[in-house]
């Protein structure tokens, strides 16, 4: 079988990898934020396009199946194979959390500066140099003018950081592949095999509007809010407690955060309302279903402590990140030519894992009921925080190990 020696690997892949840079500068510092993911789609369209893939791109529809406008769309190549292999699925994201703000970053944070061997800006790591990897795989398969015999199906995604729907937008049955890799926020030998199950809620409080200089006549939805907020914070670590000791690394510290708070109409008089939004992780022994029965079950106990809040209780939503926790056995035979590649490129042992978020891997179990993991791109810095990076280089053994993974599941035609 024609394959591709080490000797060229080591060579070439750097040379490709620096070629790739400006492209990688490019996309940090095309600003992919959440309803803002059309421009950086269409710059890996077209590298997609160049590279010989044939692609298409998919967009997501509401319950009601109408096109969700204010999301950009999902992108998704494919490097058709001769035949006689089987598929895989390559897949990273596009859209990246907000930036926060500018007085927390060094540089301004679309910068997509390169210093010391790092890309800095909001999305280098998270995940744009996911995209970088799969293109400098798609390079290397040019250059060498490789023919695969399974399909190679690559995905640029967006909503991973907020509802999954643009992986699970791609989970059609004409791409459906054999095994899958997501390509997001992993170094090393880190394998991510699963993630704590999520709940996405909103709570909206009523207070009694009153005016300012009468504000003990009024009930402040803001400040019920606040009362909200630390008894469920209590209650959340009760619930940390009683999880599967299995699970506790995965769920190490505060499985609750409270991510937005929005309250009060103007200075003048005391807030009609208030809305707090927040994630909360979970794992066995709890359920989806359970753990938003129990999360109304507080909420409500909670406002019946308060002769306001009994009145007019709180209203809870539960919104898209919403999903159970997931863990894949690793018994399937792709598992073994991961951990293969892993230890013959990287000379250590692959390492299984559950990774404390949450990730798009549910959709290709859920869906395709195929072997999937976490794998890549390496290391880097401030992941949803000020002044993320990624280091430049250690792309490359990253690249090395999903190169060898692809050769040998995937299979070069003669
Ligand atoms: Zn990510």
């Amino acid at each position: 079988m024609k394959t591709i020696s080490k000797k060229t690997l080591e060579e070439l892949l750097p040379d490709l990898l620096e070629s790739r840079i400006p492209f990688f500068q490019k996309l940090v510092q095309t600003r992919s934020t959440r309803g803002r993911e059309d421009e950086a789609q269409m710059l890996v369209r077209a590298e997609l396009e160049d590279l010989g893939l044939k692609v298409k791109t998919l967009r997501i529809k509401t319950a009601q199946g109408k096109i969700r406008s204010r999301t950009g769309p999902v992108v998704v190549g494919v490097l058709k194979g001769a035949g006689g292999g089987k598929a895989l699925i390559l897949n990273s994201h596009i859209d990246c959390a907000p930036a926060g703000p500018r007085q927390l970053w060094k540089h301004d944070p679309f910068s997509g500066m390169l210093e010391e061997g790092r890309i800095h800006g909001r999305g280098s790591l998270d995940d744009k140099a996911g995209c970088i990897t799969i293109l400098l795989l798609l390079d290397l398969i040019r250059n060498q003018a490789i023919k695969l015999k399974g399909d190679l199906i690559v995905h640029s995604v967006v909503e991973d950081e907020y509802s999954g729907r643009g992986t699970e937008c791609c989970m059609i049955p004409e791409l459906k592949a054999d095994a899958a890799i997501i390509i997001d926020g992993h170094y090393d030998a880190r394998l991510a095999i699963g993630h704590p199950g999520h709940i996405q809620f909103k709570i909206k409080l009523y207070g009694k509007p009153a005016p300012s200089c009468r504000a003990d006549a009024g009930e402040s939805a803001i400040e019920k809010s606040l009362l909200l907020i630390k008894s469920i914070r209590q209650w959340s670590e009760k619930i940390h407690e009683s999880l599967d000791p299995h699970w506790t690394k995965a769920c190490e510290g505060s499985l609750l955060n409270i991510g937005k708070i929005q309250g009060g109409e103007w200075v003048g008089a005391v807030p009609a309302s208030c809305t707090i939004e927040g994630l909360m992780r979970f794992a066995p022994p709890f359920t989806l279903e359970e753990m938003k029965a129990l999360l109304l079950k507080e909420v409500h106990r909670i406002a019946r402590s308060d002769p306001w809040l009994n009145e007019y209780p709180p209203v809870v939503d539960f919104k898209d990140l919403s999903f159970e926790s997931l863990e894949l056995a690793t018994t399937h035979p792709f598992f073994a030519i991961v951990e293969e590649a892993i230890e013959k490129v990287m000379h250590k042992s692959a390492e299984p894992y559950l990774c404390p978020g949450w990730c798009d891997l549910r959709h290709l179990h859920n869906y395709y009921s195929i072997p999937a993991c976490m794998f890549g791109p390496g290391r880097g810095q401030g992941a949803h925080r000020p002044n993320e990076y990624f280091q430049i280089k250690s792309l490359l053994p990253h690249a090395r190990v999903l190169m060898e993974i692809i050769l040998e599941w995937c299979l070069i035609a003669e």
